[in-house]
């Protein structure tokens, strides 16, 4: 059965059409195909973001047809043969077809070739070898890929085993991808060598594993994915500091975003996130905001007043806030009008400015000094104690700077 991809905005715009009729205007007809994601997605009605395209053309002639259509052309990996062509300011990435020579478990030196399945052979999975003309029509070279694609099948192109070992990430490329496409089961074949091949995952660099890790707890519902995961013993290979209690799945259904389901999966406690953080090279965003989440948890209930809540706000700030009311929630999911309650105070939050400085101590004829770091600091408590008063500034500050002289 042939497929032709339909109303795709992406494949019509002008700025596609025009990297199209570049490489064809050098190679001919059908020497250019769009490949893996956008065709994959596109087929089943998903969104698609990046256009990558794959082509028979070696890369400086891909380089030259984009150049002589007055486009501009990235070599942004020659050796590997891409190029990314930009067009109306978006970028194509433009693969001429490869072949595998050797493989050592993370990367691949390849061969480039003019033979369409030779590339389809060297991708992971059925559903992403899938290429489409110009015209959007689609080409199925290992003949699975549609079917597996429309069925929701993560199904490794080739021997899973074989596979694994050529590119270890491709153990949590297929938890990934399950997690995004699958439906019902995953592969028994796929999942039998992820578990018996996990080990060896150990040799690929921090930032892949934690990238792919990433994009796999993005997946709008990874709950069967990371379960799957947990179960054939990849997680605890990633990140054995990780448990899958309920906490990650409560996460899932607040729709919380993907690093507090990371939260989710780590015990609270900041020496613990810290140490996976620097062995998985997470962002020192992710790595501060994990760490900022188990030191706050201590001082957050659900059952805070507003006033509280305030308080809290103004000494942690809103992140560490929301993310320890989201684990607070996921430990209670019954307290969700609670929760939703502090998240919203935490949505609107904006710090109050404190309301006097060293200036107005200074006219009350304190000297510049400690003396006025400690006056301030004793302001500052309570009028964070009793809400943020708007006014009564100076009387406040007058009755402190009394007290302190005795
Ligand atoms: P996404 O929508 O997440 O970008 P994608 O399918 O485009 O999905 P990428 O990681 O961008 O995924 O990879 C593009 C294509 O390159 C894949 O569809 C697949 O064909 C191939 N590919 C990428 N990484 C690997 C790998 N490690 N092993 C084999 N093939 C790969
Ligand atoms: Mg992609």
């Amino acid at each position: 059965m042939t497929h032709r991809l339909s109303d795709q905005p992406w494949l019509t715009a002008a700025a596609t059409r025009a990297v199209m009729a570049a490489l064809e205007a050098s190679g001919g007809p059908g020497c250019a195909r769009f490949v893996g994601g956008c065709v994959r997605n596109a087929l089943i009605g998903r969104p698609v973001a990046d256009i990558d395209i794959a082509t028979t053309l070696r890369p400086e002639e891909t380089e030259r047809a984009i150049r002589a259509a007055g486009l501009k052309a990235v070599p942004t990996g020659i050796a590997h043969g891409t190029v990314t062509a930009v067009a109306e300011r978006r970028p194509f990435e433009i693969t001429t077809l490869r072949r595998d020579v050797s493989t050592d478990g993370r990367n691949a030196t390849v061969a480039f070739t003019g033979d369409w399945a030779e590339d389809a052979a060297r991708r992971d999975f059925r559903l992403n070898a899938l290429y489409a003309d110009a015209e959007g029509q689609v080409f199925d070279p290992t003949g699975k890929g549609v079917a597996d694609a429309l069925a929701g099948r993560i199904v490794f192109v080739g021997d899973p085993e074989t596979r694994i070992r050529e590119d270890f990430l491709r153990v949590l490329r297929f938890f990934r991808f399950h997690a995004w496409y699958g439906r019902g089961e995953p592969d028994a074949a796929a999942l039998a060598a992820c578990r018996d091949l996990a080990p060896g995952m150990s040799r690929l660099s921090a930032e892949r594993v934690s990238s792919e890790l990433m994009k796999l707890l993005s997946a709008e519902n990874p709950r069967a994915a990371v379960a799957a995961m947990a179960e054939a013993g990849v997680l605890a290979q990633v990140l054995p500091e990780a448990r899958l209690t309920p906490l990650f799945e409560a996460a899932v259904v607040q729709g919380a975003e993907p690093v507090v389901r990371l939260m989710m999966l780590l015990p609270p406690d900041d020496a613990v996130v810290r140490e996976a953080s620097a062995r998985l090279r997470f962002p020192n965003a992710t790595r501060d905001r994990l760490v900022h989440a188990a030191l706050v948890l201590p001082a957050i209930s659900l059952s805070m007043t507003d006033r509280q809540a305030r308080s809290a706000l103004y000494g942690h700030g809103a992140r560490a806030f929301s993310d320890a009311v989201r684990r607070r929630w996921a430990e209670a999911p019954d307290r969700a009008v609670d929760a939703r309650r502090l998240l919203a105070l935490a949505e609107g939050w904006t710090r109050p400015p404190l309301p006097v400085g060293g200036r107005d101590l200074a006219r009350l004829g304190v000297e510049p000094g400690p003396e006025t770091g400690r006056l301030l600091k004793a302001f500052e408590e309570a009028w964070v104690a009793d809400d943020f008063p708007a006014a009564g500034h100076a009387e406040r500050l007058r009755a402190l700077v009394s007290q302190q002289r005795g």
